[in-house]
């Protein structure tokens, strides 16, 4: 045998410490891999899966981990190779190919969704707790996190790796009972099921919510107040719990955030593990637009210069990402032209440039100014001469003069002064000032700032 399979487990535990991996990251993409051979100084590992993206994404992240580690413990040179054992392959027992519409009907019955998978899931740094914690839960339903909690702001991709943990499951496990639900679906149902006041639909709800393997429940935060609905929930909750079955939750925050939840709800909810998403940084919204963009670019072609305009500019959250994207899509086609840079500036304004209509008038040039110096707006278009309303009055002056298109005469007249020269001595003041008094220019880029906000 050699060495380096005799080592195989320490291999890897030495990878797990030597770079701090979670124990998720390790259970989901270390723990399973196999010593598959060594020739030539070229080790191969062998990773069960019938999912090829499983592999690109190990071999770029885990790849160099083992090649260090594994050249450091035989003081040797060793490239390292990856090969995917086909699990469905090996299992002469598998049926030959799940039917699609068969499958189809089963993801219906689990209430997914099919366009949501791990597969078009881009993991970024914002997401990659997240998404590897699903993937372990989808890989050991019930064993492992449970329940598992993701929560995170809204558009950022937790309904999308909800479905996900659902397809993998039927995918692998096509006997399990899977159900998808959004907590709003459920308290509809509840409801109806209580004004029928028939005790048999009662019963049938629970018979649907108690017996399943796996129980994706959406958007928490609605069910909360609603007594009977998170009395229904708590029972069913617990019946799962107790029988070791997944249960995956959502949620807009943290248990712990959800300030009316009720304690025994959150408590319950911190068991397994809370696991967030944050908003994608740039580099994953480009990468997320690649993906979006993938079956378009098969007929045309959105370049790469287009992409980084969206994700320079978009940036909230993945949902409105996609939402610019279609937008583009959609307004090339009605005016059948190709999509350029100067049609994505136009088909987007709105989406980028949502405050450039707001005009810029006086009143909220004042008040800004007022705000910034800490003194009433009504001291500022005032007679007062104290030198605390003086060059606030004259920052006005000087800014709408800058941002506004509006006369000398009329400045004055919103300033109660009736002489046009007023106002332009007052802008020439804090003109010349602004050559030598850098403190100034500062507060009037930051008032700037505060009046046009980005
Ligand atoms: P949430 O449930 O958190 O509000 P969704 O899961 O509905 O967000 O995501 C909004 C949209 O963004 C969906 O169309 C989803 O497919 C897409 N999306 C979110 N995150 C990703 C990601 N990491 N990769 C690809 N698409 C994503
Ligand atoms: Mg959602």
């Amino acid at each position: 045998m050699h060495a380096i399979q005799e080592n195989w487990e320490l291999i890897k535990e030495t990878i797990k410490r030597e770079y701090e991996l979670s124990n998720v990251v390790y259970a989901t993409w270390i723990k399973n891999l196999k010593f598959h051979s060594v020739e030539d100084h070229v080790v191969t590992i062998s990773i069960a899966s019938d999912q090829s993206h499983i592999l690109e994404y190990i071999i770029r992240k885990y790849k160099d981990f083992f090649q260090v580690t594994i050249c450091e413990m035989m003081n040797d040179f060793y490239e390292i190779n990856f090969i995917l054992e086909n699990v469905a392959n090996e299992n002469s027992e598998e049926p030959a190919e799940n039917t699609s519409s068969e499958k189809i009907d089963l993801y219906r019955q689990a209430n997914l969704a099919t366009k949501y998978t791990f597969d078009n899931f881009v993991v970024g740094s914002n997401n990659n707790f997240a998404q590897s914690a699903c993937l372990a839960v989808a890989e050991s339903p019930g064993e492992v996190f449970n329940p598992l909690f993701i929560y995170g702001g809204s558009g950022l991709g937790k309904t999308h790796l909800m479905h996900s943990i659902g397809h993998y499951i039927l995918d692998h496990n096509p006997n399990m009972k899977v159900l998808y639900v959004n907590s709003e679906t459920f308290t509809n149902e509840v409801i109806e099921s209580i004004r029928s006041g028939n005790s048999s639909s009662m019963n049938k709800l629970r018979d649907k919510y108690r017996t399943v393997d796996v129980l994706l429940i959406d958007d928490i935060q609605f069910i909360i107040g609603k007594e009977s609905t998170q009395e229904e929930f708590f029972h069913t909750f617990n019946t799962l719990y107790n029988n070791g079955k997944a249960i995956i939750i959502s949620s807009d925050k943290h248990p712990k955030q959800m300030e009316t939840l009720d304690e025994r709800f959150s408590s319950r909810f911190q068991m397994g593990l809370p696991a967030d998403i944050q908003p994608p940084n740039y580099e994953t919204r480009v990468a997320i637009l690649l993906k979006i963009a993938e079956p378009y670019n098969k007929t045309g072609s959105i370049s790469n210069e287009i992409i980084e305009y969206i994700a320079t500019n978009i940036k909230s959250n993945i949902r409105e990402l996609e939402g610019a994207f279609n937008k583009l899509i959609a307004f090339a086609k009605i005016n059948n032209k190709p999509i350029t840079m100067e049609l994505a500036e136009e088909a987007l304004k709105d989406m980028i440039y949502p405050d450039k209509p707001k005009l810029i008038t006086p009143t909220i040039i004042i008040q800004v100014v007022a705000e910034h110096y800490g003194v009433n707006a009504q001291d500022i278009t005032s007679k007062k001469r104290n030198a605390e309303f003086v060059l606030p009055r004259q920052v006005v002056m000087y800014l709408c003069r800058e941002l506004t298109d509006i006369s000398l005469t009329n400045i004055g007249k919103i300033l109660d002064r009736k002489d046009h020269t007023t106002v332009l001595h007052g802008v020439n003041k804090i003109e010349e000032q602004l050559a030598t008094n850098s403190e100034l220019a500062q507060h009037i880029e930051i008032i700037k700032k505060k009046i046009i906000p980005n």
